[in-house]
């Protein structure tokens, strides 16, 4: 086996037609739609876990980046939605913060509530907002495991500037969750 010197991920082509970079997302709804629609299009496509997330400017709701959960066809359990919105979010905008000078403020939207690794890196990522449909416990009924999150945790990161909240769309994103079990898809960890 040799070593792997570089890693490489794209989003599914799918993308490319389920969103469009030059709409306004107002609302909180608008935007919460278009992270689990995301989840939902994931599914059906087979391309990964039940998971979306997306980025946005908090202020004008211009559209920074999106995610998906492609822990299993990248063979890389760090790629969770949020990680990959963030990560792609950073190269867009050529900065490891979305929080540095000059830049608006962001804000996150994923469709199920951020594991302790995501977590993590919402207070490393610069985004001021972290709003999420599906509970938590919502994921963990299905046999994931979301890992050490505690409303401490959320808590230190609000001290911090990181606001973690419940959102809207939680029974469409459990339908997703739902959706995926009926599937068989891969429970990749818990
Ligand atoms: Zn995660």
């Amino acid at each position: 086996m040799k070593p792997v010197l570089s890693a490489r991920y794209e989003l599914p082509s799918w993308v490319g037609s389920k969103v469009d970079w030059g709409a306004t997302y107002a609302s909180d709804a608008e935007r919460m739609a278009l992270a689990v629609e995301l989840s939902r299009q994931n599914v059906e496509h087979r391309t990964g876990g039940p998971f979306g997330a997306a980025i946005f400017e908090r202020e004008s709701g211009r559209l920074v980046s999106v995610g998906v959960n492609l822990v299993v066809p990248a063979h890389d359990c760090t790629l969770h939605a949020e990680m990959v919105a963030f990560s792609l979010a950073g190269r867009r905008l050529e900065s490891f913060t979305l929080h540095g000078p000059g830049l608006p403020e962001h804000e996150l939207f994923t469709s199920c509530e951020p594991c302790a690794m995501c977590m993590g890196a919402a207070l490393w990522s610069g985004v001021r907002r972290v709003s999420f449909a599906a509970h938590g416990v919502d994921a963990r009924e299905l046999g994931f495991e979301e890992g050490p999150v505690s409303p401490e945790d959320h808590r230190y990161l609000a001290a911090r500037g990181v606001v973690f909240e419940a959102g809207p769309l939680r029974a469409e994103a459990r339908a997703v969750l739902a959706l995926y079990k009926e599937g068989e898809g891969v429970l990749y960890n818990g």
